[in-house]
Order: C-alpha cells, then structure tokens, then sequence
C-alpha cells in the first residue's frame, strides 16, 4: 500500500515528543502528537490514526483511561494501540486488558525496536485480512487491493451501495439498531453476491456504504437485484407497532446508490474509482413508507 500511515503519539515529555516525531517523519509517516489524554482523545476520533502510541502517565487522564476511552468510541476502538511503559509496575495492568487490542514497549526503548513494532502492526492492519468489524466483510485496505487488481482487466462494473440516514435513524433507536441495520445490509448483499457466484467481490466501506464488483454481464443485473431487494427490505428495519402508527413520523432511511464501468475510466488508481462513485452516489428508494 503506497497510503502514508498516520502515527498518533500520546505523551507530555517534549523531548521524547521531539524525538519520535522527528524519526517517524523522517520514515515518511505523518506523525501527529498530544500532550494530554483528552486533547489525544478529540484528535483520535478527528484524524483516525492508523496507530497510536501511548505513554502511561500524561497530566490528566492516565494511558489506560485513554486506552478504555479508544475503545469505547466508535471511530477509535479498532485502532491498535502501543503502550509506552515504566520497565518496573504498571505491567500488570496490562494483563488485564483484551488481548490483541495492543502491543507495549518498556521505556527507554530503542528506536529500531520501536519501529518494528509498529511496521509489524501496519502490516497486520493493511496487508492482513483486514475484515470489518461490523459486518465481517473485506475494509477499506482490501477493497483498495482488490480494485487495484481490477484496474487491469476490462468489462468490470462496481457499485456503491448503502443506506443514507443512519445517523438520525441511531439517534432514534440507538446505535445497536443502527449495526444491525447495517449488518443486515451487509448480509443482504453478501447473499446476492453469493447466487453470482465465483469472481465477485463485497467489501464494506464503513458507514453502511458498501462496494460490489465484478464482470459486468453478471454484476450489472446484480447490482439491480440487491437494490431491489433492499427496498423490499426496508421496512422491517423499524419496529413493527411503529411502522403501522405511524410510518411517517419515523426516521427515513434512504437507499442510496452508484455504478461505475470500466469503459468509463481510465482511472488514475483505486482511490479515483471510489470517488467518482462517492461523488456519484444518489438516492434510489426511502422507507419505510
Ligand atoms: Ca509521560
């Protein structure tokens, strides 16, 4: 992946700040850095860091406060985090947090082993099977891998397909409402996908927003069956008392979708291809009415 890697450091000592940002930046990642632990909080939900490393004690907020506050955002919780540790105590507590959601590294640490660790998580993130949380499908690094691939071959169609209206619809019913909506998208989708058969691929963008692709003598028809489908579906996304009250008054969820040809390109590379189908993207149904 040509992407540069975005780097959050999370301490108040200016000399290690000064430190790690010089050598990361000089390794070509874009480093962003807080002193305390609510500044580093509003700054991992804004950029999205691709890793985060944490120092244990900062003024405010100790590491694993920030850690256990990573977590329980949405934005944030599958970011991988380092721990930049004390090398006596505070290991423990370590212990005591969900496996694999971290790696730590006991100060002083070498530079060379610190990069290792991150280039080791990075690969694991970007290059691993990178399946989205929510809905178990390929993310963002896989469907760029994949479009990539596709970029060389003729006569393929993708689309971006998803639902419009989620944030009101989780304000609504709350947010486990809201994945299972997605979720139930997802599966919608992934059955549709499956009766095409081999060669076709699903990915799940975030956000409910979804990419199908394939030949497009199969995939153009399939794209229009998902949709079709998806409208029929709508309606049982919503409580069933509500939707005989009073449909009107309930949060509307909107189908939204794009198609992109190959005939239509060339394109500069896989990013161009999802944002001429983003820029694309419009509606074509709403419930539950
Ligand atoms: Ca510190």
């Amino acid at each position: 992946m040509g992407r540069t890697a975005t780097l959050l450091i999370i301490e108040d000592e200016p000399e290690t700040v000064a430190v790690l940002k010089a050598y990361f930046q000089a390794q070509g990642y874009r480093v962003l850095a807080a002193a305390s632990g609510e500044e580093a909080l509003a700054m991992a939900r804004e950029h999205t860091p691709d890793v985060i490393l944490l120092d244990i004690r900062l003024p405010d907020i100790d590491g694993f406060e920030v850690f256990r506050r990573l977590r329980t955002h949405r934005r944030t919780e599958g970011i991988p985090v380092i721990f930049l540790t004390e090398r006596r105590g505070r290991q423990d507590r370590l212990a005591g947090l969900e496996l694999g959601a971290y790696d730590y590294i006991p100060k002083p640490f070498s530079l060379q082993e610190l990069r290792a660790r991150v280039q080791n998580i990075l690969r694991r993130s970007q290059a691993g099977p990178a399946f989205d949380f929510l809905t178990g499908l390929p993310g963002l690094p896989l469907i760029l891998e994949h479009l990539e691939e596709q970029l060389g071959r003729t006569g393929w169609v993708a689309w971006l397909i998803g639902l419009e209206g989620l944030e009101a619809f989780g304000e609504h019913y709350g947010f486990v409402a809201r994945d299972d909506a997605i979720r139930a998208v997802g599966l919608l989708l992934a059955g549709v996908n499956h009766e095409g058969g081999e060669g076709l691929f699903l990915g799940h963008l975030g956000e409910g927003l979804f990419l199908m692709t394939g030949e497009a003598r199969q995939a153009v028809a399939l794209g229009e069956k998902a949709l079709s489908r998806l409208q029929n579906a709508l309606p049982y996304f919503y409580p069933l008392q509500e939707l005989e009250e009073d449909p009107a008054g309930l949060p509307a969820l909107r189908i939204v979708a794009a198609r992109l040809m190959a005939a239509e390109g060339p394109f500069a590379g896989p990013e161009a291809v999802l944002e001429a189908l983003r820029r694309r993207l419009a509606p074509v149904g709403a419930g539950p009415r």
